[in-house]
């Protein structure tokens, strides 16, 4: 009688662990609304948190202090968008870069959730203050926080210790990956098209020392750079093609005008472009411009429609918010063979891309 007992328990915990396994396959990614800053919430098939950036402080500017959490505008959207995932913890929370659209949002956040480890390049230099203020204060904020929790420091190459996934650190402290990664390192026939190094970078002293990942799940591929721009984005598309193609690249720098060059969209031949751009932040009209006639590309979605003059803003059922009165995220779902869902927030319509 004791043995049936077992066995039934056992097959229960069988049939409960294989549903649970079928629920939580798919690698989703929820791109926050922080309003031209960067906060992306990554949830595993192992449902693992991965939370890239955490946008702004308080009431959402460069100056902003962190205060009430129960006010903290970017830290309440990412708690909204852990809560529709149905995580609780951030476990792994990477910074790309220390500026307050990205490393802002943290004090707060902490205090609505538990953060396990922190993953950054270490420290700003103290000139990064020059081109945006607020940049150290928020800095030595998120420090305090950060020292609180484990840290880690990665190197180029390095892997983040994510299960079922491969998170690949391909740019970090101002220096960019020198092998190819697996499937790419070939020229770049773009590149003759354009001035080399590529565009200066608009700010020289933070974002170029951004902390890039190209994540692969099965065959899906999905790459963030943060804001890394100027030489280092260009390094790793141009003169070889060290990334290779992905499916879906979040425009780095919010898709200011440093990450249009066309030699990085033909290098990472994405399927689909996202945008986190803000209302008037990021969104130039030259990204725009070389998204609609990037080769290969099958869709853009922003996550705001830009009001920049001269921006070809994409069709209203490819952005997230017509306005700064909304914070919908965009949400993708992808599948080990490829295949992936993208999700207006605002409208709840669907586009799926079949596996290739
Ligand atoms: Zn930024």
């Amino acid at each position: 009688m004791k043995q049936i007992v077992a066995c039934l328990v056992v097959a229960a915990a069988l049939a409960a662990t294989i549903a649970c396994g079928a629920a939580a396959r798919t690698l989703d990614i929820y791109f926050i609304d922080v309003e031209g800053g960067q906060s992306t919430l990554i949830v595993t098939p192992a449902r693992q948190t991965l939370l890239i950036d955490a946008g702004f402080p308080g009431s959402g500017t460069f100056q902003s202090k962190p205060g009430d959490p129960r006010d903290a505008r970017d830290a309440q959207r990412i708690a909204a968008a852990a809560r529709d995932a149905g995580v609780a913890r951030i476990d792994y929370l990477l910074i790309t870069h220390f500026h307050a659209d990205h490393d802002g949002g943290v004090v707060e956040l902490a205090q609505l959730m538990p953060i396990g480890t922190f993953i950054d390049h270490g420290s700003v230099p103290p000139e990064a203050e020059q081109n945006v203020a607020g940049t150290l204060d928020a800095f030595q904020a998120y420090a305090a926080v950060r020292a609180k929790g484990r840290h880690i420091e990665p190197k180029l190459g390095d892997r983040l210790p994510l299960k079922g996934l491969d998170a690949i650190v391909v740019s970090s402290a101002g220096s960019t990956i020198v092998k190819p990664l697996a499937g790419a390192g070939g020229h770049n026939p773009a590149c003759a098209a354009t001035s080399s190094p590529g565009p200066d970078a608009q700010e020289p002293h933070e974002n170029p020392r951004s902390t890039g990942i190209r994540l692969r799940f099965g065959k899906f591929r999905f790459l963030d750079v943060g804001d890394l721009s100027g030489q280092p984005l260009f390094a790793l598309a141009c003169p070889n093609n060290l990334v290779g193609p992905v499916d879906v690249y979040l425009v780095a720098h919010h898709a200011n005008v440093d990450a249009t060059d066309p030699a990085t969209f033909a290098a990472f031949k994405a399927r689909v472009a996202i945008l986190n751009n803000g209302a008037t932040k990021g969104g130039a009209p030259e990204v725009f411009a070389t998204l609609h006639r990037a080769p290969g590309l099958e869709d853009v979605w922003q996550l705001h429609r830009s009001e920049n003059a001269g921006a070809d803003n994409f069709t209203d059922d490819r952005i997230a918010n017509l306005n700064e009165r909304t914070a919908h995220w965009i949400k993708l779902s992808a599948n080990d063979d490829g295949s992936f869902r993208v999700r207006n927030g605002r409208t709840g319509g669907e586009k799926g891309y079949g596996a290739r």
